[in-house]
């Protein structure tokens, strides 16, 4: 198709005449040039030596002695035809000589060589004995053949050339035979003239389209390679070729710049050796083998010593000029955008933070090891929770809590094996996955391990604070045949680690599914026991160890539940915080043990717990004003017990809350001193009214030098500050004895009595309730200056000593902890 098109445009018209095949379309910029294709073609036949057979033959056919003038016309004939070649040759070496004149000359060369050669036939036939006239004519007809042929690009002289031969040799046959006995040779003459009129024609035509078309084919190879030389210096891709086997052919400058490679060494190497192993090379592989192109085929490499990706693309094309085919086509590198991929690729499947495997990338790996797993082999899942993040996060700073996160996924991956996976799947919850175990002790090993690198403290803030957490182990199949059920397991068991006093390990066993259904059961009851009257409230007394009386009591909350019986606050007040329940279940005691006290002796006091989510509640201030209002207890009989862990979250403003509840007359109590990680800093932000050592503490009293020298240090510290102390869970005389010997103030335990219902209360109470204390009343005592914060049990100069202390001593401070 493309070819008849082309042909199309070479020649003017459509060749239905002979004489449209001698015209061709030559730009006249090419003229020269086709002109010289002519004389190539006229100058490549050996025209001196075939001047020199032919007199030859004519010589030896006519016979030397047959005719002198004849030998001498012919002798002279040659040698002018070949001077006149001779001429033409020397003309055609100037060197500003066009090749159009220069074939003009050839031409009128030719056209006297026809005429001469012509005659001295004619002659030649006419003179000839008459044995070899047939020869003779044999010759004639051979030399109108090769004069034709052998000037063929000048294919109007080379017909005149035919013709002229042609009719020389008629008109010799006429002048010697006659008329009559020329016409077979006439006839003969004029078959061969119009053949080789026809042939020289078609033989032309074929030259010169084939000329010119090489010759635009030549010139369209010579814009494109010039394009695609642009293409390559000036693109951002390049260009490349392969043969048929795949071997790099003529590598452009850029193309080996892009490898890296010598282009000596580039070319004939095989394209796929450029390339790392993997799917798309083999199917670039695949490809090159079945001879079919391909499109953006993205493939890893090492180029320039770094390791990057390219996509390419090659189109085959085939019997390039001759040759066998091959592919050509570009290559971009892509590395960037491979690069930004897979940063997103990772920020999907990495923590940012940590860079730790996260929850996707973590569940995905869960599912493949569960379904790998074997019958031989278990494998195991740590479910490590920290303790106190959140305080340390919302305390110390989302900075701090960052850096601990960090540190922690990196103590984390130190203690693994190699082909355990540690992820971080939430806030301060990362898990560890051991996909092949030999026993279940392997793995608590290593959650043991885990614990201790945790448990080495680390600085935030300039104090060394231990991290600490709670572990819950669980194993496959035994615990979960299903990753998910196998998380969920590792995570009960966590629950438990923290329900059991943190910083430690435990394993999932069946029951704990129960466990959490029973503690989703309390969560939904609870509510209900509120407002269905099924809590109740005990009350422990807190004896002054000086005069050996009870100061007062400490309302402990009870569930009466309607099917397990009486249950203790450690079972559900944990699970009333984790849900808001806790302000509603306190707003509940606050006013019911305040009813109570109202039916007691004066001098008694009443001491109530309340959780850091109560009074982060905005309506506490005006719960406490109104309780006391409404039942008639006076300020400086409650006692607020709180913990630490209060402080930890707006600070500014827990304290600012508690000085408004002090200055009406409430005491403040700091709850289960020396657990918490900075007791000691809590006490120079606040002045306590009271601290309550922890019953951990107590317990190991008698028999842990760490426990005395603890209790003695926060005896003495709270003296000199004028706070008073209060020893929790004192259950021998023993305890008591040392206690005393130590300086506390007020003691509480079963040594003296555990809680009990109000009904037995070891005294008389009042039948009636009092009249209420007046709001106004309240409203007065909240404005009193602290010069007469007597009646709250202060003095100003209890105050001033604390002050002068809290001065002092602000900085770092050993922390109060004992491990429990
Ligand atoms: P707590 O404030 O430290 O209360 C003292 C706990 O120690 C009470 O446990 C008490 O029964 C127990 N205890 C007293 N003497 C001894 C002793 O000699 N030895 C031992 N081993 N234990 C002793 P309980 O009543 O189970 O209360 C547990 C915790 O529940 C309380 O600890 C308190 O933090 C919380 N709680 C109790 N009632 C309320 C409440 O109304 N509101 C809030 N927010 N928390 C409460
Ligand atoms: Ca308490
Ligand atoms: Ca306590």
């Amino acid at each position: 198709m493309a070819e008849s098109k082309a042909g199309h445009a070479l020649i003017r018209q459509t060749p239905v005449t002979l004489l449209a095949l001698t015209r061709h379309h030559v730009e006249p910029h090419e003229e020269d040039w086709f002109a010289r294709c002519r004389s190539d073609y006229l100058r490549s036949f050996p025209l001196t030596l075939l001047e020199l057979v032919r007199l030859a033959a004519l010589l030896l056919l006519v016979g030397p002695s047959t005719s002198t003038a004849f030998t001498c016309a012919a002798l002279a004939g040659c040698a002018l035809v070949v001077g006149i070649e001779l001429a033409v040759r020397q003309r055609e070496t100037k060197p500003d000589l066009s090749q159009s004149l220069a074939l003009r000359y050839r031409k009128t060369g030719i056209g006297l060589r026809t005429l001469c050669w012509s005659a001295i036939l004619g002659w030649a036939i006419v003179v000839a004995p008459q044995g070899h006239t047939h020869e003779l004519a044999s010759l004639g007809l051979a030399m109108m053949v090769i004069d034709g042929i052998s000037i063929l690009t000048l294919p109007h002289l080379a017909l005149a050339s035919v013709f002229a031969s042609g009719g020389a040799l008629v008109a010799g046959a006429i002048t010697r035979e006659g008329l009559a006995g020329t016409a077979p040779v006439a006839v003969i003459v004029l078959l061969l003239a119009s053949f080789l009129h026809w042939s020289i024609y078609n033989l032309y035509y074929l030259f010169a389209t084939r000329r010119i078309r090489t010759k635009r084919l030549a010139q369209s190879h010579e814009t494109i390679s010039l394009l695609l030389n642009q293409y390559d210096d000036e693109g951002s891709d390049w260009l490349y070729e392969i043969d048929a086997r795949g071997h790099i052919s003529n590598p452009s400058p850029r193309f080996c710049d892009a490898c890296g490679i010598e282009a000596a060494q580039l070319g004939g190497m095989p394209l796929t050796a450029l390339f790392h192993e993997g799917v798309h090379l083999q199917e670039l592989q695949d490809k090159l083998q079945r001879g079919e192109s391909f499109r953006d085929l993205i493939l890893p490499l090492m180029a320039c010593g770094e390791e990057r990706w390219w996509s390419i693309s090659g189109r085959l094309v085939d019997q390039l000029r001759g040759e066998r085919g091959g592919w050509r086509g570009f290559i971009a590198d892509v590395s960037e955008a491979k690069r930004a991929e897979a940063r997103i690729s990772h920020m999907a499947h990495f923590d940012l933070l940590t860079g730790l495997p996260n929850r996707t990338l973590f569940n995905a790996t869960l599912e493949r090891t569960m379904m790998r797993l074997s019958a031989r082999r278990t494998a195991g899942m740590l479910f490590v929770d920290l303790d106190h993040f959140k305080e340390i996060n919302d305390g110390y700073g989302h900075a701090a809590g960052d850096a601990l996160l960090i540190e922690v996924g990196r103590r984390l991956e130190q203690v693994v094996r190699h082909g355990d996976m540690v992820a971080r799947i939430g806030g301060d919850e990362f898990v560890v996955l051991l996909p092949d175990l030999s026993s279940h002790e392997e793995c608590l090993e290593i959650g043991q391990r885990l614990l201790e690198v945790l448990a080495m403290p680390l600085e935030i803030d300039g104090q060394a604070m231990p991290i600490g957490a709670s572990i819950g182990a669980a194993f496959a199949p035994e615990n979960g045949t299903t990753g998910d059920e196998l998380l969920r397991a590792a995570d009960l068991a966590m629950y438990e680690a923290k329900l059991g006093g943190r910083n430690g390990i435990s394993t999932f066993n069946a029951n704990m599914r129960e466990q959490m259904q029973e503690r989703r059961d309390l969560a939904t009851g609870l509510r209900n026991a509120i407002r269905s009257d099924q809590l109740e409230i005990h009350y422990q007394p807190l004896v002054d160890l000086s005069t050996g009386q009870t100061g007062g009591y400490e309302a402990l909350v009870r569930w009466n539940h309607p099917s397990r019986g009486l249950l203790g606050p450690d079972l559900f007040i944990p699970i009333a915080e984790e849900s808001r329940l806790i302000v509603e279940l306190g707003e509940w005691v606050l006013r019911n043990a305040l009813a109570e006290a109202a039916r007691w002796p004066d001098h008694l006091t009443i001491a109530i717990n309340v959780s850091p989510a109560q009074m982060r509640d905005k309506s506490f201030l005006p719960l406490v004003t109104h309780a006391l209002a409404s039942s008639g207890v006076l300020p400086d009989r409650l006692e607020l017990e709180i913990t630490e862990s209060l402080f930890i979250q707006n600070r500014d403003e827990v304290i600012d809350l508690l000085h408004s509840i002090r200055k009406m007359g409430v005491r403040i109590s700091l709850d289960d001193f020396g657990t918490g990680y900075s007791s000691l800093k809590y006490l120079h932000a606040f002045p306590f009214d009271k601290i309550k050592i922890d019953r951990s503490f107590i317990a190991g009293l008698l028999d842990r030098e760490d426990c005395q020298a603890i209790v003695q240090s926060v005896i003495t510290l709270a003296n000199d500050l004028d706070i008073r102390t209060t020893a929790e869970g004192v259950e021998n005389d023993g305890q008591l004895e040392a206690l005393r010997r130590q300086g506390c103030a007020q003691v509480q335990g079963f040594l003296f009595s555990g809680a009990v219902p109000s009904q037995n209360l070891p005294f008389e109470r009042k039948d009636s309730q009092r009249e209420p204390v007046r709001r106004d009343t309240l409203v007065e005592l909240a404005h009193r200056s602290d010069r007469d914060a007597a009646i709250v049990g202060g003095s100003t100069d209890r105050r001033k000593r604390q002050e002068k202390h809290r001065a002092k001593s602000v900085g770092n401070q050993p922390r109060a902890n004992a491990g429990r």
